[in-house]
């Protein structure tokens, strides 16, 4: 069989002239040249961009080829820039306007007042959860998931040290959240009426319900008694033997005797 090579095909043409393999080797260097100097481009690229699995390259061609497209890049590991520091980083007090470095209503509530302004009896009060929830008909979602979250503290509960930890929130905030909720004071009032009286409905009911039930068992109670009363169902007179007029009679269903004088 005969092998057919490109070579064998393409040799047999004319050679070229000493002018033109020195243009073509030219040629040749340049290209590899190019190639380098693309390549080495590339990885100088590569190792700048690369995200994850996936390697962005340049293909010079004025926009960005993406080496593995069908890995997704992860994400980059991004360092979080810390927050910008803003002069003397100090805060204003809601109360009292002036700066002030950190308190305790800030670092444990978020709430921007200085310690000399702090007034825990009334105006920074706290609550438990439950009667935020109570009072101002909060849910446990909106305690707890509506943003911004509400900071609270954990105290051991003082009535019974096993019923578990109370969280306590600021009051104020507690208000705040409410009214986001409640729109306004006389919504959240109305609401509250409306539950009252629910409950109170809801209360009559039950008592209703009670007395009908309490009146059934004593009707059916009374019935049983009635029914229970036993009437002796009495056998036949049998005289006596030693004394003729003295006869005696057995209930035939519970063996009572009676005795009786019979003229
Ligand atoms: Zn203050
Ligand atoms: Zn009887």
């Amino acid at each position: 069989t005969k092998v057919t090579n490109d070579e064998t095909v393409t040799k047999p043409k004319k050679e070229l002239t000493a002018t033109q393999k020195a243009r073509i080797e030219r040629n040749r260097q340049k290209a590899l040249l190019l190639r380098q100097s693309r390549l080495s481009q590339q990885q100088l690229l590569g190792t700048k961009t690369t995200t994850g699995c996936s390697r962005v390259i340049d293909t010079g061609g004025g926009f960005l080829l993406e080496e593995n497209p069908d890995v997704k890049p992860r994400k980059l590991n991004r360092v979080e820039e810390p927050a910008p520091v803003i002069a003397g980083d100090d805060s204003i007090c809601l109360e009292c306007d002036k700066p002030f470095q950190d308190s305790y209503l800030l670092t444990t509530y978020d709430h921007q007042v200085c310690d000399k302004c702090r007034d825990p009896e009334e105006k920074h009060s706290v609550i438990t959860k439950t009667e935020a929830r109570e009072t101002y008909l909060l849910s446990e979602v909106d305690i707890t998931k509506r943003e911004p979250i509400l900071k609270y503290v954990v105290r051991k509960n003082p009535h019974n040290r096993r019923w578990g930890d109370m969280k306590l929130y600021l009051r104020l905030q507690i208000e705040e959240r409410a009214l986001e909720v409640w729109k306004t004071p006389e919504a959240l009032e109305e609401e509250r009426d409306s539950r009252e009286q629910k409950r109170e409905i809801a209360k009559k009911k039950k008592f209703n319900k009670n007395m009908k039930k309490l009146r059934q068992e004593v009707r059916s109670s009374l019935f049983e008694v009635k029914s229970n009363v036993h009437t002796h169902v009495f056998g036949p007179e049998i005289q006596s033997e030693t004394d003729e007029d003295i006869y005696t009679k057995t209930c035939i269903e519970c063996d009572h005797q009676i005795t009786f004088e019979k003229m």
